[in-house]
């Protein structure tokens, strides 16, 4: 199967471990990966909220560095789309952004849970919005040719970013009339980044996704994501290294085995290879990226 996974946390957790990703022993391995036929990856730079300042912007810097340490290797094995996981690594510098998207960085996530320089996670007040300098910064990434990921971003400033009027994804939520919880989607939401031309990447999380956490529960939010006209929009979005997984699903090389449960559960080829694959790759531009 061809994959295009929106969001892991492998670079920081391998960063981290001391492993190579080629045989890393959590949820992603390049060896393990080789039973995709093609695979596109979101690696995300994730920087804690309890970093402030210089620190955010230092502990982003290791696990860039790392990354261009094994990118040549990443490289022949996926395509690799590199992303930030909390603006709070921009030290409050709107000029940071030149130097992160010089470095490949794609996608950033404006916020994780807490508040920083941008603006307010989703455990912060749901009514206060994007901060200028956030406002600054999604216009400047947009003007980058970045994507705001709104993942993490608290209910206000999502619809800050989205009458904003550009591109956005929400990299790793689930749909919240499923499952409440402060890190899902409500409806209109999902319907406002379809509209904006978007993606809406399914985490895989059990506490997102409800239920046990295994495939029959990934497919009723893809099922609903659908039903709000999202079949080009939707795409995987599994947070590999960043929880813990159904151990139906916790690994890169378990991914043929969802597809073939979402298959029995009625999902047709095309909508699984829009799901695991076009609608992502189409984003991204790949192949040509
Ligand atoms: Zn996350």
């Amino acid at each position: 199967m061809k994959l295009c996974d929106l969001h892991c946390d492998t670079l920081t957790e391998c960063r981290k471990k001391g492993e190579g990703i080629a045989r890393a022993t959590g949820h992603i391995s390049l060896e393990r990966a080789a039973c995709l036929e093609e695979w596109a990856q979101v690696f995300a730079v994730f920087v804690p909220d309890t970093l402030r300042g210089r620190d955010a912007a230092n502990e982003c810097d290791r696990t860039l560095d790392f990354y261009d340490a094994q990118r040549e290797e990443l490289a022949r094995h996926c395509t690799p789309i590199l992303a930030l996981e909390n603006a709070n690594a921009l030290n409050g510098d709107l000029s940071r952004l030149e130097e992160l998207a010089r470095r490949g960085v794609r996608l950033v996530t404006l916020t994780w849970n807490g508040a920083n320089e941008l603006g307010f996670g989703a455990r912060c007040d749901p009514e206060r919005g994007l901060t200028e300098f956030g406002k600054l910064c999604v216009r400047r990434m947009w003007e980058l040719g970045m994507v705001p990921d709104v993942s993490h971003l608290n209910e206000a400033g999502f619809w800050d970013v989205a009458g904003m009027g550009g591109r956005m994804v929400a990299s790793h939520s689930c749909c919240a009339a499923l499952q409440p919880h402060g890190r899902n989607l409500s409806d209109a939401q999902i319907e406002a980044v379809i509209a904006a031309g978007g993606l809406i990447g399914l985490a895989l999380y059990p506490e997102f996704l409800g239920g046990a956490g295994a495939a029959a529960d990934a497919a009723r939010h893809l099922r609903h994501i659908i039903a709000l006209g999202g079949a080009d929009r939707a795409a995987l979005g599994s947070d590999f290294d960043g929880c813990t997984l159904h151990p139906s699903l916790a690994g890169i090389e378990k991914m043929p085995a969802l597809d073939e449960e979402l298959a029995e559960l009625g999902f047709s080829e095309e909508i699984r290879r829009k799901f695991f694959w076009e609608n992502g790759a189409n984003f991204f531009g790949i192949p040509a990226l």
